[in-house]
């Protein structure tokens, strides 16, 4: 019933996420109103009707709508965001970015990949669940927040420290397709993000005197100090079986001297890292300083120094669920049933909305799964798959084989294959593991027998996510049988 509303919904879903293509969100100059307009109407016309808008700024407005379920239960949240990265360079569109185009199976459009087709399956999702689920165990919350391209304060910084959203887990549904299929990957790390500048001082004085007078042309000191960082920079961090090593990229940018007539006087470049979990900010600035003590030492003219950014960009902390999270353990299954393959796990390669959601607010979070591929979003000719967002969350089909407290069960022993079948590093600086989670598979398979109606119940929340249409077929197919009634 619940695919079935779906399907008769599928054209309504595309035209609602193609005017979410149409309706700008671009951030910077950051102003989600006109696109939270839209998203409200569409909810209502839903009936999905209520839902709270906080803002810490009224241009900034957050959506958090929540569905009631029959029974008491565990919280999940399923997370979109309603901004989109200014467009850029236009040239480079084949189309207009925000006049939304269906071609070859896709649609295209700013922000369709990252994260429009996503926020419009999520809210056809959770109006189906409501038409459809007669017995929702648990509430489930739909989050549609702000400002996740740029600051994060407007949106999940709000929501975690001062609106006090409180649930049990949540779902990202940013873009999980990096070079394959769409929901190619299941994120469990949320790498974090820091970003500094290394600023050097010389002597700014007339450039026809420096062959008679003392100076120093800090653009040449620039270029031996960046050389030399780019050897010899050594970071504190334990590798992650998703990931072996952060990835550093010194000069992101760089910023020296006046111009013809003026020896440099100040330059400085720009670094960007992305971190693993283990790693601090405290122990990143102290390898940094190592590095620069070790110039110092070498060359005792050096004026160099280490300025961060200012927070957020100071420290966005990386987050990570772990592999026997029940959470992990339903999602991979549902994955595989609607899919017909397991994504693999992996580490989602930037930050995201979970470095607010699961640090400040406490909530395990799951940083990507949902249609589209990462290595379109920010770029020019952006898209997403339309059957990937015609099918989304079916939450609410049980499973077929129970999980008896005390019992061993069919599931838990399905979490421990596709563990083992997982266990590859997928992050761009990683390479394959030698590790196949051997640990976690065990955890998991008791955590899912001794958590019985706990994992229960995630698995009828995250039954399924992001389908398309063949693959619903497919599973239709598979389990149009009747669903179990015994209880658990
Ligand atoms: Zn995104």
């Amino acid at each position: 019933m619940f695919l079935h509303w779906i399907d008769q919904h599928r054209d309504e879903l595309l035209r609602f996420a193609a005017g979410l293509v149409a309706t700008p969100s671009p951030n910077l100059p950051g102003d989600e109103r006109a696109v939270v307009a839209v998203i409200l109407a569409e909810m209502n016309r839903l009936g999905l009707s209520g839902a709270d808008i906080a803002a810490k700024e009224p241009n900034r407005p957050n959506v958090i709508f929540r569905l009631r379920g029959r029974r008491p239960g565990s919280v999940p949240v399923l997370r979109g965001h309603s901004d989109t990265k200014p467009v850029g360079d236009a040239s480079q569109w084949q189309t207009d970015p925000f006049q939304p185009v269906f071609n070859d199976g896709k649609l295209y459009g700013l922000g369709s990949t990252d994260m429009k087709g996503a926020v419009a399956a999520m809210i056809y999702a959770t109006a189906a669940l409501r038409e459809c689920e007669a017995d929702l165990v648990g509430d489930l919350l739909l989050v549609i927040n702000a400002d996740e391209e740029r600051s994060m304060k407007f949106g999940s910084e709000f929501l975690a420290k001062d609106y006090g959203l409180h649930a049990d887990v949540a779902l990202l549904g940013e873009p999980s397709g990096i070079d394959g299929p769409e929901f190619e990957f299941l994120h469990l790390l949320s790498r974090g993000i820091s970003c500094f500048r290394i600023r050097m001082f010389g002597t700014q004085m007339h450039s026809s005197l420096t062959d008679r007078l003392p100076s120093l042309n800090t653009n040449i000191k620039l270029a031996e100090v960046l050389k030399r960082m780019n050897r010899e920079l050594r970071l504190t961090f334990s590798p992650h079986p998703l990931c072996t090593a952060p990835t550093v990229n010194l000069a992101v940018r760089i910023d020296g001297g006046v111009g013809y007539g003026v020896c440099p006087g100040v330059a400085e470049f720009q670094t960007d890292i992305r971190t693993l979990p283990g790693m601090t900010r405290s122990q990143l600035e102290v390898d940094v300083e190592r590095f620069l003590d070790a110039m110092r030492k070498d060359d005792p003219g050096l004026r160099v120094e280490l300025e961060f950014e200012q927070p957020p960009l100071d420290w966005i902390p990386p987050t990570e669920v772990p592999a026997d999270h029940l959470l992990v353990a339903a999602l991979l299954i549902a994955a595989e049933q609607v899919l017909g393959w397991r994504p693999r796990l992996s580490a989602f390669p930037g930050g995201t909305d979970a470095s607010k959601f699961q640090v400040l607010a406490g909530i395990p979070t799951i940083p990507s799964f949902g249609p589209g591929w990462l290595r379109l979003a920010h770029g020019p000719n952006e898209c997403v798959g339309t059957e990937a967002i015609t099918m989304p969350a079916a939450m609410s089909r049980r499973y077929e084989c129970g999980i008896m407290p005390g019992s061993k069960c069919v599931c838990s022993l399905e979490v421990a294959r596709s563990m083992s079948g997982n266990a590859v590093r997928t992050c761009p600086s990683g390479s394959r593991s030698s590790g196949t989670l051997t640990t976690a598979i065990r955890k998991s398979e008791a955590a899912a027998v001794a958590s019985s109606v706990e994992f229960r119940m995630f698995a009828d929340m995250f039954q399924s996510s992001f389908f398309t249409l063949k693959e619903t077929t497919r599973y239709l197919h598979q389990f149009a049988r009747p669903v179990p009634t015994q209880p658990f």
